[in-house]
Formats: C-alpha cells, structure tokens, sequence
C-alpha cells in the first residue's frame, strides 16, 4: 500500500457519479487514482498527504463551456490572475472553442486575415491557427495548471474558407469546410460549436450547419450550440437545433441555456418540458448553465447582422455614417427577421461595460447611463464607443430573471459551464471566478435547490460523458488524478461585477494530472496541464 505520490485522506468522497457521498481516501501514483477504505492506507509511505477531515473530495471541475482559448497564449503580460481564476475555482478541465468561435481551423491563405480580425476570436484574439494539431503545439509550449479541450467553432470554419462575408457558403467552399472540420475531429477536437446569433456564423442557413454537424456525427462527438436566439425567439431556434440533430444524426448539446429578455422570461417552462420529452423518446440532448442572471459578449453583437457584414474594419467604417447609423437605431426599434436583437428585448439601460480598454471610465456603466450622462442617444454613444475601440467592447447584459435560471440548474441533463470570457483589462462577467463554488454554495448550501452530489455530477461526470472525456469526472481506480477538495461548509463565489476576478471560499486544493496546484487556495506553481486530444 505505500508509493503513492499523494493521499488525500478523511474525505467525504463524492464520486461525480451522483451516488451518496462516502468515508473513503484516495490515493494517487503515476496521474492514476486508487480508492482506499478509510484507514486502509499506511500513515506514512505517501511522499504528499492532504488531510480532508471535513472536507469533501470530488473530481476535478469539467468547466464545459469557456472562451479561454487564448488567454495563457497571451503570456505573462496577458495577466496571470485571469489565468489562475479557473483553477483555484477547481476547474481541472476547461472546454474552449464554443459559441463558434475556436482559434482553429482555416485554410493556409485565410490565416493572415483571421489573425487581424481578431473579434472572432472571442476566447482571445492571439493567432489562429490551421488545426487542432496547430493550436495543440502552441499550447504545448505554455505551461499551464489544468486541461484544455477545445471544439471547433463553426464560425471560425466559415470565416476561415469564406471570410467574414454574409452569402450562403458555396457547394465547394462547403466540403472545404467538412474537410477541415473532419481533419481537427480526427486530431482530438472535442466536437462542433457554433454561435448562431454571431456573425459570421448568423449568416448560415439551418443545411450549412447539417452538413457540418454530420461531420461531428461520424466521429460520434456532439453538436454544440449557442441558439440563434435565446429571446423571443428562444423556442423556434431550440427547434432549429433539434432539427439539425436529428438529420445529422450527431448528438445535441444547448449551450448556456436561457430565456432572456422581457419576452421570453418564463420560458424554460416551455423549453425545459419540450428537452425532457426528446429525452424521453431517446434523443440525446443536454445543456449547460451558468449560475448568474446576466450574460456576457461583444458590444458589436448589439447591432444588426448587416452592420458586422465584412468585419470589424467594415464595421467601424459604417458606424462612421450617420446614415447607416439611423439604419442601425430603425433595426433595434423594429426588430430584424431571424435577428435575437438584444436591446429591443431588453435596453440600453441593461447593458453595462464590461471591457473598453481605451475609456477605463466607461466600464461598469450601462450604455443608457454613459449616453445621459454626455447628452448622447444610447446608439451613438454605443457606435462612437465601437469606433473609439476599433470595434472591440465586451458587455454585461442583465438579461435574465432568478426562475428561468433555477429552472435550467435543477433540469437533471443540465451540466456546468462558466461561459467565461478571459479577455485582459476591463471588469470580465464575475462567472470566470465564480461559477462552481457559486452553485455549490448558493445553490447547493443556502437555497437547497440541488443535492451536494447531483451538483458535482453536474460539474465532472455527466460533463466527461458528453464530451468524451475517458476516465476523467469520476473518483474511481485507475482514473485520470483530477480532484477537488472543498469544504462544503463555507465554499462560496466571492467574485462580483465590480471585483470579479476575486477567488471563492472554501476551495483547498485541487490536484490535476496528478500533482497539487493549488494548496490552501494558492497555485502551488505546479503547472501539469495539457491539451486533451479527445
Ligand atoms: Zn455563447
């Protein structure tokens, strides 16, 4: 029994298969895990001992929707607080490249341009690459505390072969982008994302995205969607999904699910049943959640689709117009047909700065507010914003009521996802630092709308078994060594919209790929992690 590396001993061990918390230690040799009975294991003959007397010991967090792609490419310089934030949350595993965007693949010649635009790369805006093998190599030479996977963004792919133009993808350009989803799938990328309310993946019809999901399909990963609205239009493009599952035939994954905006708020009451019934009839469907009522994403995203036509350079140039800004104002005001129009759902007063690296000043201010304050309309304060940014301002959209979010948690297919956005400066969504212990302490502890154990299959098992992650997500005898060890008394978010990038209570330690990264709730400097080829 002695030559382990590390035993985590006295643990309440919660498994992450949902089964009642147990008495047991866990051992750990090689990266691989041995459960022991309680005492089983000698006092010495452990070169590392964590004492866990009160404590609960999980698998390491499966954060299942992040733009994270970038941000330890970004270097030293790129702010290491942003980077540690998902550890000392105890994520062990992070899933990048959703919502479309991923920092893969293109064809050779794109690969200038995508580099300039740097908007579609939502996760970070540091390079792109030509494949999964590509953007594995330039992890590979970072080091970094927990894992990374990555799906493939079907914006990305689109902007990669056809640039950011709004047309449908020709029949050729359409195999070249199945050829170049199919070579990452068959490098390890963990499935197909796309962001339909983003350009340019908004300016692709429901066959584009079959075609591609049938991709995803042969290599039995999932379809990974951010809807094509998630306001009033919620149900009809919940719908579009189940369509495009069902005639690719690759399984269906909602991201962050969410009814928001004054219309739609109560919705899941109607979405939620509707995922249930396909349950029940076979389908394979999940979503993920993410604890807060606001959301998170581009300033640029606020405008119709036809003023991101052409990118962000096309963008600025007709924001610079008081013609096209008129046009722009008249769009939000009436809606545009299969446009999610996040202001007429909602308005400037509830969208706040999250980032404008160039006016400090602006963020942590809703547009409404900035707008009274300069005696501005709310358009133009937002459009001389964008050009003031060269077209890159991240906001926080309080869009969501309390119930509708309650609702998601508590569905028993709804796994974790922080849909954190890692971008340097700025106030990011405090979801980046928060989001596990969040649910574990808010929802587990106070408001008891989830069991201790049905909460943490939510963020290791159930999310290993959707994206594949083989031997990851469990406590068991020969599994990955990814662990958590939380004390369920006290874990809390302590991050919030003014401090977010503040860590939460009560995470101990976390073990990943076997070694201890975090001590005491601080990087031990230990930095084991790797990109998963799945
Ligand atoms: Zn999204």
């Amino acid at each position: 029994m002695s030559g382990f590396d590390l035993l985590v001993r006295g643990g309440l061990l919660v498994d992450g298969t949902g089964r009642p918390g147990r008495p047991a230690d866990v051992g750990v040799a090689a990266g691989r895990l041995t459960v022991l009975a309680p005492g089983e294991a000698p006092r010495t003959g452990a070169a590392e001992v964590i004492d866990a007397a009160g404590r609960v010991v999980s698998p390491g967090f499966i954060d299942v929707h992040t733009h994270s792609d970038g941000v330890t490419l970004l270097g030293p310089s790129g702010g290491s607080r942003l980077v540690r934030a998902s550890v000392l949350q105890g994520v062990t595993t992070e899933i990048c490249g959703n919502c479309g965007s991923s920092l893969f693949p293109a064809l050779p010649e794109r690969l200038p341009a995508m580099r300039a635009e740097t908007r579609i790369t939502f996760g970070g805006g540091v390079g792109a690459y030509a494949d999964f093998a590509g953007f594995a190599a330039a992890h590979a030479r970072v080091p970094r505390a927990n894992h990374l996977a990555s799906l493939v963004g079907h914006g990305t792919l689109r902007a990669g072969v056809l640039g950011p133009v709004d047309r449908p993808a020709r029949p050729d350009e359409l195999r070249t982008m199945c050829a170049l989803l199919d070579a990452s799938l068959a490098q390890g990328a963990a499935g197909l994302s796309t962001g339909l309310i983003y350009t340019p993946g908004s300016y692709a019809g429901t066959g584009e995205v079959v075609a591609l999901a049938a991709v995803a399909a042969r290599h039995g990963k999932p379809y990974v969607t951010h809807l094509r609205d998630e306001m009033s239009r919620v149900e009809e493009a919940l719908e579009e999904a189940i369509e495009i599952s069902r005639r690719s035939g690759a399984a269906l994954h909602v991201s962050h699910h969410k009814t928001a905006g004054r219309y739609a708020w109560g919705r899941t009451e109607r979405t939620l049943p509707r995922i249930a019934a396909l349950r029940a009839e076979g389908m394979d469907v999940t979503c993920d959640v993410y604890p807060y009522t606001a959301g998170s994403t581009a300033l640029a995203a606020m405008l119709p689709p036809w003023a991101n036509d052409g990118g962000l350079g096309a963008l600025t140039a007709r924001l610079g117009d008081p013609a096209q800004r008129d046009r722009m104002r008249r769009a939000i005001a009436e809606g545009v047909p299969g446009w999610e129009n996040t202001v007429g759902n909602g308005g400037w007063d509830r969208i706040s700065v999250a980032c404008a690296p160039r006016h400090p000043q602006a963020e942590g201010r809703t547009i409404a507010d900035l707008a009274a304050s300069a005696d501005a309309d709310p358009l133009d304060m937002a459009a001389d914003l964008l050009v003031a940014e060269a077209g890159e301002v991240t906001i926080i959209s309080h869009s969501m009521v309390e119930e509708d979010v309650r609702r998601v948690l508590a569905a028993p297919y709804a796994m974790i996802g922080s849909d954190g956005v890692p971008k340097p400066g700025g106030r990011p969504h405090p979801r980046w630092a928060g989001t596990f212990p969040r649910v574990l302490g808010r929802y587990v502890r106070e408001l008891g709308l989830l069991r201790l154990e049905e909460a943490v299959h939510k963020m290791t098992g159930m999310a290993a078994a959707r994206f594949g992650l083989t031997g990851r997500g469990v406590i068991r005898d020969g599994a990955h060594a990814d662990l958590v060890v939380f004390d369920p008394a006290t874990v809390a978010d302590r991050a919030t919209f003014t401090e977010p990038l503040l860590p939460p209570a009560g995470i101990d330690a976390v073990v990943s790929g076997g070694r201890v990264v975090v001590r005491g709730g601080e990087e031990t400097g230990a930095r084991p992690g790797r990109v998963l080829a799945l």
